[in-house]
C-alpha cells in the first residue's frame, strides 16, 4: 500500500514547501506502515531524486502530461496512477492548481477530501484530522468515514529532511489524446523572480509606508535578505503596489519562514494570509497595533527610520 503525493515543479525545480510536504507525507507513511510514492511533473531528474530523498520510497516522473490547466485530463491520469500504485491516501499541496486537481481527483475516486490540513492526524483508523477553516480562525476535527481520502496540505508543514531515504526513480510517459476544447493563445512570461507563495522570506508594506515613492528601502531590504515583496490590501487597492503582492483573506495565503510587516496594523483579514509564517517581525510606530499580538519580534518605531537603519546594518 502507498501514500501518494502529487507535486508540480517550476522550471525543473521543486520549492521549499514541497520538500516539507514530502517529509510530512513520509511521517504519515511511517506511522501507517505504508510506503510513500511521489508523482511529480516538471521537475528534473536530479531535483526529483533530491526531493524524494526527504522520505519517499519511490518517485515517478510524469512525462508527456498536457498543460496543467487541462485539469480534467491531468486529474484522470493522476487518479489512474494513484490506483495503479495501490494508494490509500492521496496528498496534494495547497497551490491553486493542485487544490483544483485534488477536488477533481476526489470526485473521480469518489472519496472524501479534507483541505487545510496542518498537522498529523490524531487517529488513522478511522482517519481523524484537524483542519483550519474561516481563514484559520476555526480549527475543526474531521472524521473520515472511508478507508481512502484526498488531503490538501497547508504550506509550511513538515520539516525538510534531505537524505533520509534513497528512492527508486521511475519515468512514465503519458500517451494522452488531450482535447480540452480551448486553445491557449498567449502566456505571460515568467520574470525569473521568486513567487510570493514559494518565498521563504517576505518583506511586506502597509499603509504606514505613506505612498509608493517610499518603497525603495523596503525593496533594498528584500534584496539584501533574498525576500519576495508583499503588501496589505489597501496598498494594492490604492495602486501603490501590484495586486500580485496583496496577501490576506482576499489575497494570497503565504507561509514563509520569515515575514516582516512594515507599517501594517495587523487586521484579522491581513493576518489570515500570513499566520502560517514561522517567524513574524513587525515594525510599527503604534505600540498598541494588533500586529504585535501575532509578532514574534516587534520594533516600535517609524518605518522611515527603522528600515534604512536595518538596510545599513545588513550592508555592513
Ligand atoms: C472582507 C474584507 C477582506 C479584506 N481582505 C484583506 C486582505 O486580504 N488583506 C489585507 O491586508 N487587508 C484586507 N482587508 C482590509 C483590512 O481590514 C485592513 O483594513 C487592512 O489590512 C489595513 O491595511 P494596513 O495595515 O496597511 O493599513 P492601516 O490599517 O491603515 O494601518 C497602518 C499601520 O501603519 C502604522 N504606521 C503609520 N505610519 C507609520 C510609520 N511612519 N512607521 C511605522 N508604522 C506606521 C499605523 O500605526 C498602523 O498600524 C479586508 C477587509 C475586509 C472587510
Amino acid at each position: 500500500m502507498s501514500i501518494i503525493l502529487y507535486l508540480q515543479g517550476r522550471n525543473g525545480h521543486f520549492t521549499p514547501h514541497q520538500s516539507g510536504w514530502v517529509s510530512f507525507a513520509s511521517s504519515l507513511a511511517e506511522k501507517t506502515s505504508n510506503l510513500l510514492t511521489l508523482l511529480v511533473r516538471d521537475i528534473q531528474v536530479d531535483q526529483a531524486t533530491l526531493l524524494g530523498s526527504h522520505g519517499a520510497a519511490k518517485v515517478v516522473l510524469l512525462d508527456g502530461l498536457p498543460a496543467a490547466y487541462d485539469l480534467t485530463t491531468v486529474a484522470r491520469y493522476l487518479t489512474a496512477e494513484y490506483s495503479a500504485e495501490g494508494g490509500t491516501l492521496f496528498l496534494f499541496g495547497n497551490d491553486t492548481t493542485s487544490t483544483a486537481l485534488a477536488a477533481m481527483s476526489a470526485a473521480i475516486l469518489n472519496t472524501p477530501m479534507v483541505t487545510g490540513v496542518f498537522s498529523t492526524p490524531t487517529s488513522f483508523n478511522p482517519l481523524v484530522i484537524a483542519r483550519k477553516s474561516f481563514s484559520g480562525k476555526v480549527i475543526s476535527s474531521v472524521k473520515v468515514n472511508s478507508s481512502e481520502a484526498v488531503l490538501v496540505l497547508n504550506a509550511g508543514i513538515g520539516e525538510a529532511k534531505p537524505g533520509s531515504s534513497a528512492p527508486v526513480i521511475e519515468t512514465k510517459r503519458a500517451e494522452l489524446a488531450a482535447d480540452i476544447g480551448f486553445k491557449l493563445e498567449s502566456q505571460q512570461p515568467e520574470d525569473g523572480k521568486q513567487l510570493l507563495t514559494e518565498a521563504l522570506r517576505v518583506v511586506s508594506g502597509g499603509r504606514g509606508m505613506r505612498g509608493p515613492e517610499f518603497w525603495k528601502p523596503l525593496e533594498e531590504l528584500a534584496d539584501l535578505i533574498g525576500a519576495a515583496m508583499a503588501c496589505s490590501r489597501p496598498v494594492s487597492d490604492e495602486g501603490w503596489r501590484s495586486h500580485h503582492e496583496h496577501v490576506g483573506q482576499t489575497g494570497k495565503v503565504i507561509a514563509p519562514e520569515l515575514y516582516i510587516a512594515c507599517g501594517i496594523s495587523g487586521a484579522i483579514q491581513h493576518i489570515a494570509g500570513v499566520n502560517g509564517s514561522k517567524v513574524i517581525v513587525a515594525i510599527n510606530k503604534d505600540k498598541e497595533a494588533p500586529i504585535f499580538e501575532v509578532a514574534d519580534y516587534g520594533i516600535v518605531g517609524d518605518v522611515h527610520t527603522v528600515i534604512p537603519a536595518l538596510v545599513e546594518a545588513l550592508k555592513k
